[in-house]
Parts: structure tokens; sequence; C-alpha cells
């Protein structure tokens, strides 16, 4: 049996677990390049970090339960990712009403 490599990145001192194929289909950016770091650690809140992680698992960016639109849309500027690629539940709620 083969086994998929997984890549391990520490976000705000938790561990996050990722394929390197799901990391290698997923969107270009920022995570991609850290995840060449042997130990790749990053100190950004973690519980944002879940959606950005998500996006990469299912191909599909909604914001994290409970956590605030708007400190989501900074972590998307520091990961690199175009919020063009938010789902609509999540663009029309929290990023389009004003
Ligand atoms: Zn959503």
């Amino acid at each position: 049996m083969k086994t998929i490599p997984s890549i391990q990145v520490e976000v705000g001192g938790k561990m996050f677990k990722l394929s390197a194929e799901k990391l290698e289909s997923g969107p270009p950016p920022r995570l991609k390049t850290l995840c060449k770091c042997p130990t790749p650690e990053v100190d950004r809140p973690s519980y944002l970090f879940k959606g950005i992680l998500a996006l990469y698992q299912t191909g599909e960016l909604h914001i994290p339960e409970g956590s605030c639109p708007l400190a989501f849309l900074k972590e998307l500027e520091f990961w690199e990712i175009d919020i063009s690629l938010m789902a609509d539940c999540c663009y029309n709620r929290h990023v389009v009403s004003k």
C-alpha cells in the first residue's frame, strides 16, 4: 500500500496536517512556499487557518464558524488567496452585505 505523503505545518502553535497532493492541487500562493521549509511554521491565528486549510481539503473557501469575517479577510490577504475563491454563501452573507 502506498502512503500519501503529508505535510505538517504549525500555525499559531497548532499542528495541521495536509496531504502533499492536496497542497499541490490547491491554489498557488503562500502556503506552498512555506511548506518547502523542513519545519513549516507561521505565527498566525490557528482558528482562522482552519478556513484556509479547508480550501485545500475541499476546494471550497468558507469563513470558519464563529470567526469575524473581517479578520478572515485579512487572513486571506496574508495567505495570498483571492477573495473570489470564497463560496457564494459566505461571500454574500459576510462580504457583500453592508
Ligand atoms: Zn460558506
